[in-house]
């Protein structure tokens, strides 16, 4: 092996090592002082009592992986500050310097439309130069009690600028200008089931009136199965270059159980995974997509679910299980971190086996990063033994 392999080897492995990192920082926490964090940031830590049990903190580890972690305080990791700079401890020994980023300001979604709304109330731009909208402020399945147990969608507090319904104006409107101003390289649309699934209807309006300003277009529709699957194909005319059903855990009876809603509506799983391997046939190979809870379902039968689903050319993504405050699953605990990265490993492995490409782990419902990072790095996609966040390629 010559020198420059031997070295991107060792730096794989680093970064790699680096990713394991955050899962055990995800199992345990970290200790901090928050008003010493404040007073070195400029800026609060964050607390968000509705999504997460725990005030959490995001930095960058010193190899570019970034992380958000809660609050423990009982916990080997620790971030004391030395000189001036925030470093994180294991066991008190030295781990590294962190860095924390501060998100970028975009001044277009300050800009008001003519209806009067904000263009940050109809959607937002992720760190990797994509724009996402979330359709419907809350999820229809929660009339009939029918939520999936994870999903903290309906008890998150709303904020009360956003409509809770958005028309196709608007957000062609709003794409518009973020567009022009060099972003939307990628477009997500998500949301909550809407009554009479009239978002399937929707998100179409909404494609058609972004192509009557744009040609050129990038984006993911994230759908429930429809109950009639030649709907697929409107959606690759109307000019979606991508479509996610997430089905959130493989196994078919713990679908029934965790998405109890998703499981009752459109003939239940087998529907689910027959509208994906159709979805194929239309929107080809890398282009269909699905989300899952990592670490709900158990590990071989989930990666015996990556295989299938690679196979058929559909790219699954995942994340990892964290018990949302207000759901069923409040209290519960998540895997372990080795858990967690077994899957990860394995999971990437297959992925590169069936020849995806690194934007394709990205195309999909949103967690991209989390297998996308990892795949990445298996593919030899960094500098040195440091790694950029992912940014979409300009569509422009
Ligand atoms: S369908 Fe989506 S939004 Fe609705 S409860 Fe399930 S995961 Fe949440």
């Amino acid at each position: 092996m010559s020198n420059t392999s031997l070295v991107k080897t060792k730096n794989k492995k680093v970064l790699l090592d680096e990713v394991r990192l955050t899962l055990e920082l995800g199992e345990h926490g970290v200790h901090f002082d928050a008003e010493a964090l404040k007073r070195l940031r400029g800026q609060d830590v964050v607390e968000d009592p509705y999504r997460r049990e725990k005030t959490s903190l995001d930095f960058v580890l010193p190899h570019g992986i970034n992380t958000s972690v809660k609050y423990a305080r009982w916990t080997p990791y620790s971030i004391v500050i030395d000189g001036g700079k925030p470093v994180l401890l294991h066991d008190e020994q030295p781990v590294g310097e962190l860095a924390f980023e501060i998100p970028e300001k975009h001044p277009e979604l300050e800009q008001v439309l003519g209806s009067g709304v904000k263009v940050r109330s109809l959607l937002s731009i992720d760190p990797h130069g994509q724009v996402n909208v979330g359709f419907s402020d809350e999820c229809a399945l929660k009339d009939n009690g029918e939520d999936c147990l994870f999903c903290s969608y309906n008890v998150r507090e709303r904020d009360p600028s956003r409509p809770a319904i958005k028309s196709a104006v608007q957000i062609a409107e709003a794409y518009d200008i973020v567009r022009r101003a060099g972003m939307a390289n990628h477009f997500k649309i998500s949301g909550g089931f809407v009554p009479e699934r009239r978002e399937l209807e929707s998100y179409i309006d909404i494609v058609e009136a972004i192509r009557e300003k744009h040609s050129k277009f990038s984006g993911v529709a994230v759908i429930g199965a429809p109950a009639d699957l030649s709907i697929l194909a409107k959606y690759k005319e109307a000019g979606y270059t991508d479509i996610s059903h997430n089905l959130e855990v493989w196994d078919k009876d713990l679908f029934g159980f965790v998405c109890p809603g998703k499981a009752r509506r459109n003939g239940g799983w087998q529907h689910w995974v027959d509208s994906l391997v159709a979805s194929v046939e239309i929107f080809g190979k890398g282009h269909v997509h699905s989300n899952f809870v990592g670490g709900l379902d158990s590990k071989e039968p989930f990666l015996d679910g990556i295989e299938f689903l690679s196979s058929r050319g559909i790219v699954a993504h995942f994340g990892v299980f964290r018990p949302e405050k207000g759901t069923p699953f409040e209290g519960h605990r998540s895997p372990s971190a080795a858990h967690h990265w077994e899957i990860l490993d394995r999971a990437t492995d297959i992925q590169i086996r069936y020849g995806f490409t690194v934007e394709q782990m990205y195309r999909g419902p949103g967690s991209g990063d989390h297998t996308g990072r990892v795949f990445r790095i298996k593919t030899g996609d960094f500098q040195g033994d440091k790694i950029e966040l992912y940014q979409f390629p300009s569509i422009d």
